[in-house]
C-alpha cells in the first residue's frame, strides 16, 4: 500500500494532522497504534478544550476528531509500526503484522505513555488493582479505598473522577505542595472523600492476586508505613513513545523528538507533532495545533517535491 502521508498515532495531534491533510486531498493513512484516540481518550472530562462550554468526555472528543477526519477522506488502520526505512524514497514503514506501507511523507504523533513508579509489585499487579486509567477502571473500585500517586493535574483530575465510585481516595505526593491547577486543588481540598499523604512515595505495592496495600515512605523522616488499599493509580508524568525512532531521528536527552518551529525533524519529509515532541505544554489543544502545522508543512513539502519533479 502507498500513501502520500502516513500519520503514526491517533491522538489530537495525529487526528488534526489527518483532518488537514484530508482536506488538502492527500487521503492520509492514520496508523491508530496501541492507544486509539491517544491519552485524551482515557481522560474522563476535558474542561479546557476550547469550544465546549460544559466540557466534553475525552473519549467523545477523540471520537469526534476521528469522524471529522474520516469525513474528508482520512483512512485508518489498526496496526503498529515496528520500523521505518528512511534510506529510500518513498519511505518504507514495516507493520507488526508483517506488512509494508510506503509513504512520501510521515507525520509522527505517537504521544507519550504514563510513567511507571518502578516499584516492586507494580508490574505483577497491573490490571489487578494497579491502573493508569481512572476513566477505564474507576467503575471496578466502587466503595473501595484507592491510592493515587502524584501532585499534578492528572493526579487530581483523575483522582476527583475516582471519587464518584470510591469510599476513600488517598493522594500520595512526594512534596507538600501540589503542581496541579488551583481550581483542581480547591476541588480536591473540599472533597470529603479525599485525603493527602504529603512528602511521601509509594515504595512497594503489596498483594498476591490483587492489590491489598502499599508501603509508603515519608521522605522527611524516612519512616515506612503500611496502608491498606484496593487500588493504585500512578499519575506521575509520561515518557515519549519514541523507541522505534532511536538511530533514525534526533531525540533529546529525555527521548523526545527534536523538531524545528515548523514541526520538521532532521529527516526531510518526516514531521512530528504533539506529546512526542512537547514535554512542556502537553495539552490536547497544543497537540492539535502542532498536528495542524505538521499537515500544512506536508502539503507545502509535497508541492515543492512535485514542482521539482515536473521540472526534471
Ligand atoms: P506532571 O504535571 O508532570 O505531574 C507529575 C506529578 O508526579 C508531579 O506532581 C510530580 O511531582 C510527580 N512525580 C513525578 N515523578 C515522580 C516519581 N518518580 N515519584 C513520585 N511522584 C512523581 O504530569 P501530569 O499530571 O500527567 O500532567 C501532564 C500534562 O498534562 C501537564 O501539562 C498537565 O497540565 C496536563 N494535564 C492537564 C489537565 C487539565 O488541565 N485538566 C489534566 C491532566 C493533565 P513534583 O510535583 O514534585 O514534580
Amino acid at each position: 500500500m502507498h500513501t502520500r502521508v502516513a500519520v503514526i498515532g491517533s491522538g489530537p495531534a495525529g487526528l488534526t494532522a489527518a483532518l488537514y491533510a484530508a482536506r488538502a486531498s492527500l487521503e492520509p493513512l492514520v496508523i491508530r497504534g496501541l492507544q486509539p484516540g491517544g491519552l485524551i481518550a482515557t481522560t474522563s472530562e476535558v474542561e479546557n478544550y476550547p469550544g465546549f462550554v460544559d466540557g466534553i468526555g475525552g473519549y467523545e472528543l477523540a471520537d469526534n476528531m476521528e469522524k471529522q477526519a474520516m469525513r474528508f477522506g482520512a483512512q485508518f488502520r489498526d496496526t503498529l509500526i515496528t520500523a521505518i526505512d528512511a534510506s529510500v524514497r518513498p519511505f518504507v514503514l514495516h507493520t507488526d503484522d508483517g506488512d509494508q506501507i510506503t509513504a512520501d511523507t510521515i507525520i509522527i504523533s505517537t504521544g507519550a505513555s504514563p510513567r511507571k513508579l518502578g516499584v516492586p509489585g507494580e508490574d505483577k499487579l497491573a490490571n489487578r488493582g494497579v491502573s493508569y486509567c481512572a476513566t477505564c477502571d474507576g467503575f471496578f473500585f466502587r466503595e473501595k479505598r484507592v491510592v493515587v500517586v502524584g501532585g499534578g493535574n492528572s493526579a487530581l483530575d483523575e483522582g476527583l473522577f475516582l471519587t464518584r465510585y470510591v469510599s476513600e481516595l488517598v493522594i500520595v505526593h512526594r512534596r507538600d505542595t501540589l503542581r496541579a491547577d488551583q481550581v483542581l486543588q480547591d476541588r480536591a481540598f473540599s472533597n470529603p472523600k479525599v485525603r493527602f499523604v504529603w512528602d511521601s512515595t509509594v515504595d512497594e505495592i503489596v498483594g498476591e492476586t490483587g492489590v491489598t496495600g502499599v508501603k509508603i515512605r515519608n521522605l522527611k523522616t524516612g519512616a515506612v508505613s503500611d496502608l491498606a488499599t484496593d487500588g493504585v493509580f500512578p499519575y506521575i508524568g509520561h515518557v515519549p513513545n519514541t523507541t522505534i525512532f532511536k538511530g533514525l531521528l534526533d531525540l533529546d536527552e529525555n527521548g523526545y523528538i527534536v523538531t524545528d518551529h515548523h514541526t520538521r525533524t532532521n529527516v526531510p519529509g518526516i514531521f512530528a507533532a504533539g506529546d512526542v515532541v512537547d514535554h512542556v505544554y502537553r495539552q490536547a489543544i497544543t497537540a492539535a495545533g502542532e498536528g495542524c502545522k505538521s499537515a500544512m508543512e506536508v502539503v507545502w513539502y509535497l508541492a515543492a517535491q512535485d514542482y521539482a519533479a515536473s521540472k526534471k
